[in-house]
């Protein structure tokens, strides 16, 4: 990953044109202009081989998976099958059974908080987040302490958005049970060191959960070399539909693990008097699963890797670059986030003006960035300020869309100022 003090020619080997016209969205415009899309970090766009997947599931073989014996079953069945089996080649999983899917990032973290957290953490042990941490990776940990009379410590950050790597060194200890922090965060855009982390967590003897929404679109994700115990994703960031996720987990892990949620399909034998649990990964998959976005999030995996993922943060690594250079020379903005290693996000502040109020000029010369603390407000009370405006970039932008930015945000100034 290249670093945005030493920023790389503004150059992409991408075809952007024929990328964007895999993306309908994309060709419209919105009020009188162009969609300039910049919201990545909240979620992706879709393209034309995923809406096609979830037309195709629900005009050709709708049927419930796994049970049934008629040849529309089968077929669901081994599509949904088959996007298992993408994941795991996706993030370099040993085994199928360690994917398990969930609604996103969300419910992963919420299962390994209630299934490990309140079977495996006792009284007087720690868990680890960093202050870099959206609610998603705070809050389930917050009542697994509440609840087991555990400690929930927090390492530091410094004033550019990077881990205190010395802090956290310091905080490791043998009453830590658990670390979960993100490989990338959605409001800084900061990578952060997690090998490392992953590393020095173990050898304090804790498990490391990594929450893997703002990386996996961007940065090759290989679970086995990072060592992690769990990885979590969305796919609807990673171009794929909402309300899919996976959790990965180490399979002695989740074997030790109890069921999240109890009903069809996780089950081996019910009495009223006792139930045995299915095996892996169906242990965790309660209930009628969210079957053809599954299927189609196969589709945006499989994009993803014909465009290449190296090729992806070579072009977006160039939009932050070039995106950085041309905001930081604006005397009216302040940048937040400024890690050495960044994902395509930039965060930014601009004194007197409120950034919905900016946002909202923005969408009125039809470019969509997000406003607002983005799910971090511990982050936002450390760095002392209520919000940023955020543009994150996904591999469909372009320098042009990122001239058009910096020129609203000139007209905003003229405007106001
Ligand atoms: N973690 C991070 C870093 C995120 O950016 C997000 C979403 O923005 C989440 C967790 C939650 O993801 P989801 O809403 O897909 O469950």
């Amino acid at each position: 990953m290249m670093s945005i003090t030493n920023p790389p020619p503004f150059v992409t080997t991408l075809d952007i044109r024929s990328i964007r016209d895999a993306f309908p969205v994309l060709k419209q415009q919105v009020n009188g202009h162009p969609l300039v899309y910049f919201d990545n970090a909240a979620t992706t766009q879709k393209p034309q081989q995923v809406i096609h997947a979830l037309n195709a599931y629900y005009q050709e073989y709708n049927a419930n998976i796994h049970r049934g014996v008629h040849a529309l079953a089968d077929k669901a069945t081994m599509a949904y099958e088959k996007t298992r089996e993408m994941v795991q080649t996706f993030i370099h999983a040993q085994h199928v059974e360690e994917i398990i899917f969930v609604r996103g990032v969300t419910e992963a973290i919420n299962l390994v908080a209630a299934s490990y957290g309140r079977t495996l953490i006792e009284e007087g042990d720690e868990i680890l987040i960093s202050a870099m941490e959206h609610h998603a990776n705070i809050v389930p940990w917050q009542w697994i302490c509440q609840e087991r009379k555990a400690k929930l410590n927090v390492i530091p950050i410094s004033d550019e958005g990077e881990i205190d790597m010395e802090a956290y060194h310091q905080l490791l200890s043998s009453r830590t049970k658990l670390v979960a922090v993100n490989h990338a965060s959605n409001t800084l855009g900061t990578i952060n060191p997690i090998k490392e982390i992953i590393r020095d967590a173990h050898h304090a003897g804790a498990v490391v959960l990594i929450d893997g929404a703002q990386s996996a679109a961007h940065i090759p994700v290989d679970v086995q070399d990072l060592d992690c115990d769990f990885y979590c994703l969305s796919a609807h960031k990673m171009y794929g539909p909402t309300g899919v996720g996976v959790l990965y987990g180490k399979k002695e892990l989740l074997e030790r693990m109890p069921p999240y949620q109890g009903g069809g399909e996780m089950i081996r034998e019910v009495s009223f008097e006792h139930t045995t649990y299915n095996e892996l990964p169906y242990k965790f998959e309660a209930g009628t699963p969210n079957i053809a976005d599954v299927i189609a999030f196969q589709h945006a995996m499989k994009f993803i890797l014909e465009v290449g993922l190296d090729n992806i943060a070579v072009h977006e690594q160039a939009l932050l670059a070039y995106a950085t250079e041309k905001t930081e020379n604006l005397s009216f903005i302040r940048l937040i986030g400024t890690a050495r290693e960044k994902v395509g996000v930039l965060s930014f502040v601009i004194e007197g003006i409120h950034p919905f109020d900016i946002g909202q000029m923005l969408d009125a010369r039809g470019i969509a960035v997000r406003t607002g603390h983005h799910c971090t407000q511990p982050l936002m009370a450390r760095l002392g300020l209520d919000g940023t405006v955020r543009a994150s970039f996904a591999l469909y932008n372009t320098f042009e869309e990122i001239d058009q930015l910096v020129e609203g945000l000139n007209k905003i100034i003229r405007f106001l100022k």
